[in-house]
């Protein structure tokens, strides 16, 4: 059933609807937790000319600047733009009274991060772009359901993580095996979601248990040294 009143009848419905996924009732009473932690994304554009210090900062890839329950992260876009998430480990509504989106919020943001380098908290005083915030919240890793008839789910409705650089190529992949699975079993809509769930449950647990251990060894009690660890083969 839609907003509008009306209403289709199908013998398959995909629910590629994300974290707030409306069909995902159907299927589970499972429902996204607040992990702790929020990003706050902001941009500098035309960083090279207009942002320098913090350009150079940043280099030519990816930039972490790592703390326990914090950090400043940011990466390079094509145009000399300079794409930041400012992760802070405060309790949701924390982040509702500080007055973002605007400049006081970000100003105040930017407190938690006194003493840090000038060229790394530019990005979060000089951004180009309102600073937009990205509460973080995650599903069960373990998340599965039982079969229901014509129903499944895909992407973040099905196994919504912290961010670890997977999850758009995950709901992409999904997409993919589901179209797959459908193509492979024509006429028996039960057959093709249930060899598209066998893989994508295991799938899933794995990439989520995968993210929140990245989640910890980048924002845990010993920032920045689990990051280290692991690109050093260590960990
Ligand atoms: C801060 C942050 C950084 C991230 N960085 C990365 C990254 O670098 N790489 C990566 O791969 N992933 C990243 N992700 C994860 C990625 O954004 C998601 O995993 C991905 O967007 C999931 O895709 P999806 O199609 O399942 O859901 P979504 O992208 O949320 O799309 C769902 C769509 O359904 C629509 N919708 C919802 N409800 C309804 C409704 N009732 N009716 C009609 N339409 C509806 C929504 O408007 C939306 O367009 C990041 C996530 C966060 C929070």
């Amino acid at each position: 059933a839609f907003a509008d009143g009306t209403s289709v009848v199908t013998n398959l419905l995909v629910g590629a609807d994300g974290a707030w996924s409306r069909v995902r009732p159907l299927l589970s009473g499972a429902a996204p937790e607040y992990v702790g932690m929020s990003f706050v994304e902001t941009c500098l554009l035309d960083a090279d000319t207009r942002h320098p210090a913090t350009a150079k900062a940043v280099g030519d890839g990816a930039m972490f600047a790592l703390a326990p329950g914090k950090a400043i992260q940011a990466h390079r876009e094509s145009g000399g733009t300079l794409h930041a998430y400012v992760a802070l480990r405060r309790p949701r509504e924390w982040f509702d009274g500080i007055g973002l989106p605007g400049a006081a919020g970000a100003a105040r943001l930017a407190r938690e991060f006194d003493g840090w380098a000038p060229e790394l908290t530019a990005l979060i005083t000089d951004a180009d772009t309102a600073p937009v915030l990205r509460p973080l919240y995650s599903l069960p890793a373990a998340h599965r359901w039982e079969r229901v008839p014509g129903v499944t789910l895909l992407g973040d409705a099905a196994h919504l993580m912290p961010p670890s650089g997977e999850g758009a190529n995950l709901a992409m992949y999904d997409g993919a095996e589901l179209g797959t699975a459908l193509a492979a079993h024509p006429g028996d809509v039960e057959a093709a979601l249930t060899a598209y769930e066998r893989d994508l449950f295991p799938r899933s647990a794995a990439e989520a248990a995968d993210a929140s251990r990245l989640h910890a060894l980048m924002f845990g009690d010993d920032a920045p040294h689990g990051l280290i660890r692991m690109f050093t083969g260590q960990q």
